[in-house]
């Protein structure tokens, strides 16, 4: 799609500001053209690096580099790249959590970007308090921005109780006081805020509490990971996009018995997996989604 056809597409698609455009197979990134006037960012999530389950995932330690070749390979590249959470698979020792951390930490390394922005998942934090996640990563939650858009990263993982808790609802409160009612305002975050199937963990304690303090504002959309899947949903006014893992895909809410990884399929290699692009007219708080693939291995 040419960039001309994407701002069309753009303006047609009326239903919450964003188009969904998946693409079926990897490798054709004429529709990433970002003219300057445009930002654009890149979302990766749940990569769980030192999962280890042949039967769900046979490249576990292909998958990442992957992802990373696939986003050195855009045409254009992205103005800044977030990981959102769950870097690492959790693990009970203190030491193998920062070799799991340290060894992703140099995978990523190899992005052309350099403007790449973590936060951890629960994977990452919840056993030690995000402490180890701290040292390689720093900050759990910060803002930062963009071409005019206000980006917040909120932790709602490193309290195990999957809460954001008190002070940083006041930090969040603090820092959108300082922005205008019609400011865009993107936030990044790892669980849902919004009660999306809380029996899965699915969801975040006192979500409602900053989706209560965002709702002041136009233009708010969330970006989340760790459902393993991509899932769009609206909370008053506020879009919520949940993105594909990077290491297995996860059934839909409440679909399965258990919330179970789903086994790898041989005869579609990687099949639920992917990244995503974000993308939108600078000023016009409108996103185009582009969804991901990724592909088999060429045969060789
Ligand atoms: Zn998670």
């Amino acid at each position: 799609m040419s960039t001309f056809k994407r701002r069309d597409f753009l303006k047609l698609a009326g239903i919450g500001g964003v188009v969904f455009a998946s693409r079926l197979s990897g490798f054709s990134f004429a529709a990433q053209s970002s003219p300057p006037e445009e930002f654009y960012f890149v979302q990766l999530s749940d990569t769980h690096w030192g999962f280890n389950d042949p039967k769900i995932n046979p490249d576990a330690e292909g998958t990442l580099k992957k992802a990373v070749d696939i986003v050195n390979a855009l045409e254009h590249q992205p103005d800044f790249i977030v990981f959102t959470g769950d870097l690492t698979h959790s693990t009970d020792d203190p030491k193998l959590r920062r070799t799991r951390l340290r060894e992703f930490r140099d995978i990523v390394g190899h992005l052309k970007v350099k403007d790449v922005r973590f936060m951890p998942g629960e994977h990452d934090a919840a056993l030690d308090n995000g402490e180890a996640y701290q040292e390689f990563f720093g900050q759990t939650h910060y803002t930062f921005d963009n071409k005019g858009i206000h980006f917040i990263a909120l932790d709602n993982v490193s309290d195990p109780k999957a809460q954001l808790g008190t002070e940083q609802l006041k930090w969040l409160a603090a820092d959108l006081q300082q922005l205008k009612p019609d400011a865009p305002i993107v936030v990044l975050t790892h669980r849902p805020l919004f009660e999306l199937y809380p029996q899965w963990d699915w969801a975040t304690r006192d979500g409602a509490e900053a989706l209560s303090l965002l709702a002041a504002f136009k233009h708010v959309s969330v970006f989340y990971g760790h459902i393993h899947q991509q899932h769009h949903h609206q909370t008053g006014h506020i879009q919520h996009h949940a993105a594909k893992s990077l290491i297995f895909p996860l059934p839909a809410p409440g679909s399965a018995p258990k919330r179970a990884p789903i086994p790898w399929n041989e005869s579609a290699p990687y099949q639920g997996m992917g990244l995503r692009s974000v993308a939108a007219e600078v000023q016009k708080p409108s996103y185009t989604l582009d969804e991901i693939n990724l592909t088999p291995k060429q045969p060789s």
